[in-house]
């Protein structure tokens, strides 16, 4: 792995604000350290476009706190967005040819609440096309590399904003996480990939993938900046009518810094997940963390997540239906790319599609399309929903029996790139994360040290609602393996 070290940028967050604010380093000095890391970790791949305004937005941070304004709680923190997020600064594309030099007319509330807290956007991170994939491959600009070994992915699709934490380029990144895109590249990374509570951070602004599972969520190195970061994000939005009310506060360990026990504290761990692992490695280092946590006297048992099965075809059936209606608006007319070659208005549809989407989108959106056709939804729509509602309620029970659910982000390390070129195998990839996203639960993946050079995650799942505590027992866990 590369050794990005900054003398400021592996701070957590807080501290670097504080230095920030008492004028010991300046934002320009942070956002010019970025920008060199991002030119000196090219070979990964995770950056599509760097912020040309950043320097500026940086100055004007240090004026103001020479001038002697009270500044926000992220003041002079650079951070990078995945390139769904509309953003005023730079392009913003999905990865898509769809989208190539697409230039947003407004930005995402998420980049205006940090914006607005004093963070400062240096650069869109890679990702795959749209969001669809689960190894970054997808992306019409090439893979980003794994920061650990570069002949592996990074996961996905929130490939570049993980590797770019991972190699230090900036403390925090944002990503999307729509059936696991923050947390198995978090897990593949050796970083901390936090999804929320559906509907607990604003989703206006970026670009829609699956709209009922769709959230937005901080990639960090640790609990405790996720939750830092969060706390800034979290919140109702008019222009988002599914956000809902936030907790008062999501910050760690405000009572005194006291660390809490995990004593009468319980932990269910997904049978069918264990069940899972075929590499042994990565069985004993979950297993190995779940033994920590039983020492610390936390009370474990095992519990059955029944329908866990039946999520990745659940999710593999509703995430197309929303994405063939999400995906509708790129035509060849309205905005994006558009066909030269085409003769008349449905040449324009048909050729613009045809070359603007990539495989897999292409692939989701002829399956979505299919499912949610007048002889078809009843049989797979209609009951795909049924059975999501049979998740969700089987989740309501486990939560009256346990307080979490412990276990594995995924059944491996990181893969070689190009080892999944069938879409099956790729999806089998999200087994362990799509659950949580059907089940508009909040979940989080934190490093569980490696397995030869590769990092392993391990994730915990908590009731809807329960971000606060759910990143406070993680916050113990992540101090404890
Ligand atoms: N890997 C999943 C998919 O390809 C999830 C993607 C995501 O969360 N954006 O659909």
């Amino acid at each position: 792995m590369s050794e990005s070290k900054s003398e400021y940028l592996d701070l957590p967050i807080p501290e670097l604000v504080a230095k920030v604010r008492n004028q010991e380093v300046t934002a320009e000095f942070l956002v010019n350290q970025s920008l060199e890391l991002i030119k000196a970790n090219q070979d990964y791949h995770a950056i599509l476009d760097v912020n040309q305004s950043a320097l500026d937005q940086a100055k004007a941070i240090d004026k103001a706190i020479a001038d002697g304004e009270t500044l926000g709680v992220l003041s002079g923190v650079p951070f990078i967005a995945k390139d769904n997020f509309l953003t005023k600064n730079t392009k913003t594309t999905a990865a898509s040819k769809m989208l190539d030099n697409f230039q947003a007319p407004y930005q995402a509330s998420a980049i205006d609440k940090l914006e607005a807290a004093g963070a400062i956007m240096v650069a869109k991170a890679n990702l795959d096309e749209f969001a669809h994939g689960s190894s970054t491959e997808n992306s019409a600009y090439g893979p980003t590399k794994n920061p650990h070994d570069s002949s592996k992915v990074p996961g996905g699709s929130s490939g570049g904003s993980a590797a770019a934490v991972a190699l230090n380029i900036t403390p925090f990144a944002l990503g999307t996480d729509t059936g696991g895109s923050i947390r198995l590249p978090a897990s593949f990374c050796g970083v901390v990939g936090y999804k929320p509570t559906y509907g607990l951070v604003s989703r206006y602004g970026v670009i829609a993938m699956a709209s009922s599972t769709d959230v937005i969520g901080p990639i960090t190195r640790s609990v405790s900046d996720s939750a830092y970061v969060l706390d800034v994000l979290a919140g109702q939005d008019v222009n988002d009518s599914t956000t809902i009310k936030r907790q008062d506060s999501y910050l760690i360990n405000q009572d005194g810094n006291k660390k809490r026990d995990l004593k009468g504290i319980k932990f269910g761990i997904i049978k069918e997940h264990l069940e899972m692992i075929e590499d042994k490695d990565v069985l004993a280092n979950i297993k190995a963390a779940i033994d920590k946590l039983k020492a610390a006297g936390a009370d474990i048992k095992e519990v059955s997540l029944s329908n866990s099965e039946a999520s990745l075809p659940v999710y593999y059936i509703l995430a197309p239906a929303e994405i063939s209606s999400n995906l509708a608006r790129y035509d060849g007319v309205k905005y994006g790319f558009s066909s030269k070659q085409a003769k008349d208005l449905l040449d324009t549809y048909l050729l613009s599609r045809g070359s603007g989407f990539g495989s897999e989108s292409i692939r989701r959106i002829l399956t979505g399309t299919y499912v949610l056709s007048s002889g078809y939804q009843d049989a797979y729509y209609k009951q795909a929903q049924k059975v999501r509602s049979l998740i969700v309620k089987e989740y309501e029970d486990i939560f009256a029996d346990v307080d979490f659910l412990i276990g594995p982000t995924a059944a491996t390390t990181a893969f070689d790139l190009g080892a999944k070129p069938d879409p099956i195998s790729m999806y089998k990839s999200d087994y362990m994360t799509i659950a949580a996203n059907l089940a508009g639960i909040p979940a989080i993946s934190i490093p569980s040290g490696n397995v030869g050079n590769l990092p392993v995650g391990l994730q915990l799942q908590g009731p809807q609602g329960q971000d606060k505590q759910l990143l406070d027992v993680a916050h113990v866990i992540g101090e404890l393996i």
